[in-house]
């Protein structure tokens, strides 16, 4: 690409492999497992890394290059890697780059998977967390021991939508050396980037709004080259590399991020508006309304608010799910950042195993309900939440 597009749209759009003979205009896809070597000298410095190329799709692919150049681009990253899914990212990032004894500092309200790798898997390999919760960040530096290594967070979070400070993450991480790490799924790289506030690892999961269709799978760690060597070289003898059609659809897919999210900001935010005035509802949570406990630093790390919407309902748990019992047009779904919208209950569904005290821990009452306002017309969304509440 040449340096004259500067813009998060036009890097979008342009960031692109080289053209083969054929002079396509939009990248083809290339769908093979290996790449051939010109003779026995070639494929020497191949395997010897004296040349940068292709050589099992394992390592890399031209598909899954593209993506990881535009999404280094969208995010100000110096690289990257991509892998099936967002959860292998989180997993590869970690595997790669601690060893036993290490030790991790990480906000308690987590995606469910990442906490449970937390508290299940990586303490097999001696390798234990300890948590602060969004608003106990001056807690962090109590927590960090001489092996604290990596400090772990996502803003805004999941379902909760609190949001944590990256500036003052930043601050501490260089103090005491640690690696920040910063899952940032929730915002996308068009409405934050991590990188400027300190983080030296950014990760996706590329199923929710880079996709944004509700089509595919797809995840990614962007930041620091000398980390992310550490985490191709684990990844590419360990497997999680990311399918060349989905890294095909996902550098589709960030062609029109800029818009699909806008709209779903601006969707989004007349939600949480029409919510709040709402007879039946507690409490509207989005972090672009003034009544967001972190709107101020809302406002200073991101671009707006994003399109998850949560809100408290009158009632509790029966009324929670009362209300998903009556929706017409939202889904009931596991996925976010879709097209369409989607409702769940945390409460009943994704957070039951915990006790209600441990849920309560991460801000999720009993009536908490989680929107990802989707693309339909905002009129056809506010109706169907309305008539529910109803
Ligand atoms: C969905 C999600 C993940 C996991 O991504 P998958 O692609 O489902 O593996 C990780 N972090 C956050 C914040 C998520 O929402």
């Amino acid at each position: 690409m040449k340096a004259i597009n500067t813009h998060f749209e036009t890097k979008a759009i342009r960031t692109q492999i080289e053209r083969t003979q054929f002079l396509e205009h939009s990248s083809p896809l290339y769908l093979t497992s290996s790449y051939v070597f010109e003779d026995a000298e070639d494929m020497r410095a191949s395997f010897a890394e004296e040349k940068e190329r292709n050589i099992y799709s394992r390592f890399t692919n031209p598909n899954t290059s593209e993506f990881v150049d535009k999404i280094c681009q969208l995010e100000g990253a110096e690289s990257g890697y991509a892998f099936a899914t967002g959860m292998s990212a989180v997993f590869s990032t970690f595997a790669a780059l601690l060893e036993s004894g290490d030790h991790i500092v990480s906000a308690q309200s987590v995606f469910g998977s990442t906490h449970t790798l937390f508290t299940t898997y990586l303490p097999k390999w001696n390798i234990n967390t300890s948590y602060f919760k969004v608003d106990e960040a001056d807690k962090i530096k109590s927590l960090i021991t001489p092996n604290t290594k990596i400090l772990y967070a996502e803003t805004p979070t999941n379902p909760a939508v609190d949001i944590l400070d990256l500036e003052f993450l930043g601050n501490i991480a260089r103090r005491h050396n640690l690696l920040l790490v910063i899952d940032n799924c929730f915002a996308t790289p068009y409405l934050q980037n991590p990188i400027k506030f300190g983080a030296d690892l950014v990760i996706h999961s590329a199923t929710k709004l880079i996709d944004g269709q509700g089509r595919v799978l797809g995840g990614v760690t962007v930041g620091r080259a000398d980390l992310i060597r550490e985490i191709y070289l684990f990844s590419r003898n360990t497997g999680p590399a990311l399918s060349p059609f989905n890294a095909w659809i996902l550098s589709k897919s960030l062609e029109t991020l800029a818009v699909r999210v806008d709209r779903h900001c601006e969707n989004a935010l007349k939600v949480a508006q029409v919510l709040e005035q709402h007879a039946n509802i507690i409490l509207v949570k989005y972090p672009f309304l003034k009544s967001h406990p972190q709107y101020e630093i809302a406002k200073k790390q991101m671009r707006q608010g994003g399109n998850i919407v949560a809100f408290e309902i009158k009632g509790g748990v029966e009324a929670g799910r009362k209300f998903l019992d009556s929706l017409q047009l939202c889904s009931l779904s596991a996925n976010l950042g879709d097209t369409r919208t989607i409702v769940t209950h945390p409460a009943s569904t994704t957070h039951s195993k915990l006790s209600k005290e441990e849920r309560l821990e991460v801000s999720i009452t009993d009536g908490l309900v989680r929107v990802s306002v989707g693309l339909e017309h905002i009129d056809d969304i506010i109706n169907d939440l309305k008539q529910a509440l109803q």
